[in-house]
């Protein structure tokens, strides 16, 4: 499994349709300063269902949509496709290639898909849930991030772990089994 592509369309700075290619190893993203880099993570943070203004570095959901510049005028929703490359079967969806789609209007409104399908953001995370793409978005680690994994309480730091790992699920699984 691995990222294939991220297309942005009025995400943060993205005002036109933009696509990004991955293959499978490392990806460096490069550019000057406020070129749109750390847009690029968030864009990945919210498609996969993100919903803290503040992990997205803004006031508000709605800051997500592009707001305009000198030259463009605001618009009016956000939309962020995320193409995951699923030919090793880790995710539990019977295609070689996933597709999840967000999108946000001004109004507050929001939608996901998966592979061009309405679905809810449940349904998003249960089919991440296995992969280590996990809510809490361990995958992502932002700046000063680090220090706050290096300096948690050895319990805290083995629930990243077990998270990341995907255990986390049959641990809470286990422990409500127990109090039956
Ligand atoms: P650095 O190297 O400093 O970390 P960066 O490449 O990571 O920079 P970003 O933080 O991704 O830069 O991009 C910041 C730019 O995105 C700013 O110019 C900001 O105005 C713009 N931006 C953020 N949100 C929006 C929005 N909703 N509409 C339009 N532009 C936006
Ligand atoms: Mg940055």
């Amino acid at each position: 499994m691995y990222l294939k592509s991220l297309t942005l369309k009025g995400f943060k700075s993205f005002a036109s349709a933009t696509t990004l290619r991955f293959e499978p190893g490392i990806t460096c993203v490069v550019g000057p300063n406020g070129s749109g880099k750390s847009n690029v993570v968030d864009a990945i943070a919210w498609v996969l269902g993100e919903q803290g203004a503040k992990a997205l570095r803004g006031g508000k959901m709605e800051d997500v949509i592009f707001a305009g510049t000198t030259g463009r005028a605001p618009l009016g929703r956000a939309e962020v496709t995320l193409t995951i490359d699923n030919s090793d079967g880790a995710l539990p969806i019977e295609y070689s290639e996933v597709s999840i789609t967000r999108r946000m209007f001004r109004s507050g409104e929001g939608e996901y898909e998966i592979n061009g399908d309405r679905c809810r953001l449940l349904d998003v995370q249960e089919l991440l849930s296995d992969s280590g793409i996990g809510r809490e978005m361990h995958v992502l680690v932002g700046q000063g991030k680090l220090d706050s994994y290096l300096h948690a309480r050895p319990e805290d730091r083995r629930a990243f772990i077990e998270e990341a790992a995907g255990v986390l699920k049959h641990r809470k699984r286990k422990e409500k089994a127990l109090r039956k």
